[in-house]
């Protein structure tokens, strides 16, 4: 196995380009094929129980392939902190699985108020239903959080930079109050960093939580989540994505893993095609405030240089509250109009404030505008941009 003999100091630009590649298991090919499978066959009953209790192997296709555990190793390594991984069909099914998995009737969540939609849904249209109660808190509640903790809490959830407007979270600070509530799991949706520009293990959060279908799968062709931890968080999550069935297509699998391989040169393309348009916006007069945490204007732009080695290409900005926001969406040239992100190619939408907030109303006059920032050149994103303004 070739991860095996990678040596322990390698980058991650590095990594990327080498773990979960196994040449010598597979006739030499660079990269892991397709291994497609429900009932895989063993010479014997002592060699099939083997594998069934091993979690490192597999004896049926739904608990994985060489496929799924290339990708898991390339994601695990990239994590970093000895964790490693486990897959689910979308981001949506890594959020309801590993919040199921801390689930207990009577028990307690807290849930940063700038969360991602389906994650506020999950808790707050199944798991109420099931006696879980969620609080949401301030995203820049910091050691304060310490106050929201009882003794039935059993997660605090977060996500740093926060959906839609992009707050930064003082995870240092929140790992350390829960840190003393030994049951208390963490877990951190890390979909807009990925592990390439920051390390939720590295600064002891439980579990880290990705959208593969951003920017590792980058291509807007796949869906895919991802779950790294270790320990017994990592036993727990394991158990409940086998006890709920779930598993992902080996297909998806390779595609992911072939995202994988170009992300760091991706993720510096789209990080300075971002700020470029952040930059080019924030001297504009007809956009009133940029919400990009790589802006020295930014609220929380001292805390992500703390804490993050760049910034992805996913980022807001603000326009009057009249502007013709649908006029110039939709005259856009290259801007597509379209949900998720992560893809090579730029996309623009408005951001539905009024119901993605429940604690800390958004109540800043004018219209949120979301952009992911993709590979195109930078100065034809901001022609088309120019135009789109002129049209507001
Ligand atoms: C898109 C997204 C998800 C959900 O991922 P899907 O793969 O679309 O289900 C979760 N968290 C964040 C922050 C996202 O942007």
């Amino acid at each position: 196995m070739t991860k095996s003999k990678l040596s322990k100091t390698l980058k991650d630009t590095t990594l990327a380009s080498h773990v979960g590649r196994q040449p010598d298991d597979h006739q030499g090919l660079v990269n892991v094929p397709v291994h497609r499978a429900s009932s895989i066959l063993f010479p014997t009953l002592a060699e099939l129980h083997a594998a069934t209790m091993d979690p490192a192997r597999s004896a049926y296709g739904r608990t994985g392939t060489a496929s799924t555990f290339a990708l898991q190793d390339a994601i695990a390594a990239l994590e970093g902190s000895g964790g490693a991984t486990v897959l689910t069909p979308s981001g949506s099914s890594a959020i309801s699985t590993v919040l199921l998995t801390f689930a207990r009737p009577g028990g307690h969540f807290l849930v940063t108020d700038a969360v991602y939609e389906s994650t506020r849904a999950f808790c707050d249209l199944v798991l109420k239903d099931f006696g879980v109660e969620t609080t949401y808190y301030d995203p820049a509640i910091g050691a304060e959080i310490a106050g929201l903790i009882r003794p039935e809490t059993t997660v605090i959830f977060l996500e740093s930079p926060g959906s839609l407007t992009f707050e930064i979270q003082d995870v240092p600070a929140i790992v350390a109050a829960a840190k003393s509530h030994p049951d208390l799991v963490t877990i951190l949706d890390n979909t807009w960093s990925t592990p390439l520009f920051f390390k939720p293990l590295g600064v002891g959060v439980d579990v880290s939580l990705q959208s593969v279908t951003k920017y590792i799968g980058g291509h807007a062709d796949l869906m895919m989540g991802s779950l790294t931890a270790s320990g017994t968080p990592l036993k727990l999550i394991r158990r409940m994505v086998r006890r709920l069935g779930l598993c992902v297509s080996p297909d998806e699998c390779f595609l992911a893993l072939r995202g994988l391989r170009t992300l760091a040169p991706r993720l510096e393309r789209h990080q300075a095609n971002g700020l470029a348009l952040a930059r080019w916006l924030e001297a504009l007069p007809e956009v009133s405030r940029v919400l990009h945490p790589g802006l020295e204007s930014f609220p929380g732009h001292d805390l992500w240089k703390r804490d993050f080695t760049g910034a992805s290409g996913l980022f807001s900005f603000v326009v009057e509250p009249d502007a013709d926001v649908a006029a110039m969406v939709d005259g856009m040239e290259l801007f597509g109009i379209g949900y998720s992100w992560g893809g090579y190619e730029t996309l623009i939408l408005p951001a539905h404030m009024k119901s993605a907030r429940s604690v800390v109303p958004w109540d800043e006059p004018g219209q949120v505008l979301r952009v992911h920032a993709g590979l195109e050149d930078p100065d034809d994103l901001i022609a088309d941009l120019e135009a789109g303004l002129s049209r507001l």
